[in-house]
């Protein structure tokens, strides 16, 4: 028996052992022939051959779905699955498979990275000095201010004990609060308000849904400091760009660090104009070492069920 399985992320199979378990298994590896997000048309096209996918941030609407009539799982490289049109995976009984915790210490590091610089203008000053300026940068500290994690799922949690490091206080607003960890860090849940008033430094750690579609608009980002610097590795969307933009541009709000935006890649973002925000491109997972751990399991997720078993982790557990 031969599986058809596609695989759209670029970085995928960072560790050769998910080639190799794709192939014992009796899978014939179909790579993403554009080298970059496929579009839903370019997805429809391709979907109605496959067994298999290992999607990255590609759209599994519910268009593309109707056409895959052959496809048994669908394996997120990663954890975010708001590119997933879950209940229309559901719908056909096929598996949402995903990947918790490959990837969450590389958001971590990056969301602290974009924390410093976004603090001392490091890249505000590399750009400075490539057009031969020599300019002076005043900056902020990180130590020993507050940090307010909006979601303290893998990511927010391994973001919190890097910040420890920095004598960081850490307020935390999550909707399943973990309250023993909370203990043993020291760490303290508070309202979503509280935490924007108080927090020197806000990350966001959430997944992009109904419920967390521009959480952070204008009246959110009113009730930080004007001195605080705002940080978003989870997806564009949670934060509204236009009131972000306003906040930041009238000094109402010191910085941002943004690793993702509303629109991917953005086209003539106003963001990008801003010398206060530090911007990167959906990089947060992208180190060797996680690209091979999402690799290993998204694959051993499709071999799973296409062999007529569960994947190690699955979002959508209705279906069995
Ligand atoms: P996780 O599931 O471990 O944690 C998410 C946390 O958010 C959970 O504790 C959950 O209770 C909480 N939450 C859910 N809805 C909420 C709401 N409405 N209000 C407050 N809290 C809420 O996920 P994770 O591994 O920490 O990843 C978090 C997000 O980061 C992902 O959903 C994804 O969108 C994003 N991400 C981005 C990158 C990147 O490359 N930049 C990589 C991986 C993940």
């Amino acid at each position: 028996m031969t599986w058809r399985v596609l695989a759209t992320p670029r970085t995928f199979a960072g560790d050769e052992r998910a080639e190799q378990l794709l192939q014992e298994a009796g899978c014939q590896l179909i790579r993403n022939p554009y080298g970059r997000l496929l579009t839903e048309d370019e997805m429809i096209t391709l979907i109605s051959e496959i067994d298999g996918i290992i999607i990255g941030l590609d759209p599994l609407s519910e268009r593309v779905l109707e056409r895959a009539t052959r496809l048994k799982v669908i394996s997120k490289y990663g954890v975010g699955l708001d590119n997933i049109d879950i209940a229309a995976a559901t719908a056909r009984k096929i598996p949402v498979a995903f990947t918790p915790g490959t990837n969450s210490a590389a958001v971590a590091e990056l969301a602290f990275g974009l924390m410093l610089d976004a603090a001392r203008q490091i890249s505000a000053s590399d750009r400075q000095i490539r057009q031969g300026q020599w300019g002076r940068f005043s900056g902020t500290q990180l130590w020993g201010k507050t940090l307010g994690l909006i979601g303290t799922g893998q990511i927010g949690q391994q973001l919190a004990l890097r910040a420890r490091g920095f004598e960081m206080p850490i307020l935390c607003y999550d909707v399943h609060p973990d309250y023993s960890w909370a203990e043993r860090m020291g760490a303290s849940y508070v309202t979503l308000p509280e935490l924007l008033h108080r927090s020197d430094f806000v990350s966001l750690h959430i997944p992009l849904n109904s419920a967390t579609h521009h959480l952070i608009g204008g009246a959110e980002l009113e009730m930080m400091k004007p001195t605080a610097i705002i940080i978003n590795t989870s997806r564009g969307g949670i934060i509204d760009e236009e009131a972000l933009y306003k906040a930041l541009s009238e000094k109402r709000l010191r910085a941002a660090g943004l690793d993702v935006v509303e629109c991917e890649p953005p086209e003539n973002t106003p963001l990008a104009q801003l010398d206060n925000v530090v911007l990167t491109s959906h990089i947060g997972a992208h180190t060797s070492e996680a690209s091979a751990a999402m690799s290993l399991l998204a694959a051993e997720n499709v071999v799973a069920a296409l062999q007529g078993g569960r994947p190690k982790f699955v979002a959508n557990k209705e279906i069995y």
